[in-house]
């Protein structure tokens, strides 16, 4: 009789996985659809410390962490933090 391990690892990778497919849907479902509440501009890249200013370009995910452009698409607009979608920040007169 053979134990088999295996089966202990697969289901564990796969427990794994399915928990950061959820948390990656729960990040997507979470992203502001318009306008109900105001972004917090926040004033620097939270990757290389760049300032950014409201008025200038920028990206962030759902969760509003903050990027440069630089570090946005050195990171393939994929944020680290929460694997969200880096998308352009709205722009604050
Ligand atoms: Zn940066
Ligand atoms: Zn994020």
């Amino acid at each position: 009789m053979t134990l088999r391990p295996l089966h202990r690892i697969n289901g564990a990778t796969l427990a794994v996985l399915l928990a950061g497919i959820i948390t990656f849907v729960a990040c997507a479902a979470d992203a502001p659809e318009g306008d109900a509440l105001a972004l917090e501009m926040r004033p620097v890249c939270e990757k290389c410390e760049a300032s950014l200013t409201v008025d200038g370009d920028a990206t962030i995910c759902s969760y509003e962490c903050t990027f440069c452009p630089t570090c946005a698409t050195a990171m393939e607009h994929v944020c680290p933090n929460c694997g969200g979608d880096l998308v352009p920040r709205p722009k604050r007169q």
